[in-house]
């Protein structure tokens, strides 16, 4: 039987095992649920009915760091909860992808101070910024679509920021206990 008799009027589709990869990876992108300050209240309208992230195959925000493999950092960071966040970091499975929501993960925003970590990538690899202070429900889905565009292209070797985790683990207690030098 020749390959047309077998896929009949449906066409034949070629792809590359990345891409498949990929494509399952950006269409089933769970978050964990967490979040820290008055970002998350943005976060939690991204994912309401208005403005529905389940489009995007996120509809489930799992409680388990072990059934989730997006970390969205939504609010300021304390140096107490550093620790903490690095931790649910170091239980989600790989592949993993972080994003700063808003102005206090990505860079301390207003709180430039010793008891704010500024800028989760102290911490943790980030893949994307999202600035604000907060940032609408809009810019978070349009944060994820630039992430879905990332991981499109990504390759299933290992990732850098998985060399980068390795390092962070050395760095870790500088990060969480100490001040940026
Ligand atoms: S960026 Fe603004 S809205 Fe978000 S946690 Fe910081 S102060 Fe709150």
């Amino acid at each position: 039987m020749g390959l047309e008799e077998k896929a009949g009027n449906l066409g034949v589709i070629t792809t590359t095992l990345e891409s498949a990869v990929n494509w399952g990876r950006t269409n089933a992108m769970w978050p964990m649920l967490f979040g820290l300050a008055c970002c998350a209240i943005e976060m939690m309208a991204a994912q309401a009915s208005d403005y529905d992230l389940s489009r995007f195959g996120m509809e489930i925000n799992r409680a388990s760091p072990r059934q989730a493999d997006l970390m969205i950092v939504a609010g300021r960071v304390s140096r107490k909860m550093g620790p903490v966040v690095r931790q649910l970091y170091d239980q989600m499975s790989d592949p993993k992808w972080v994003i700063a929501m808003g102005d206090c993960a990505s860079c301390g925003g207003v709180y430039n101070n010793y008891a704010i970590v500024q800028g989760v990538d102290e911490i943790v690899p980030v893949d994307v910024y999202v600035a604000g202070c907060p940032p609408r429900p809009e810019a978070l889905i349009h944060g994820i679509m630039f992430l879905h565009e990332k991981v499109k292209r990504e390759k299933l070797a290992p990732r850098a920021s998985d060399e980068a985790l390795r390092l962070d683990a050395v760095g870790r207690q500088v990060a969480t206990t100490g001040s940026r030098s």
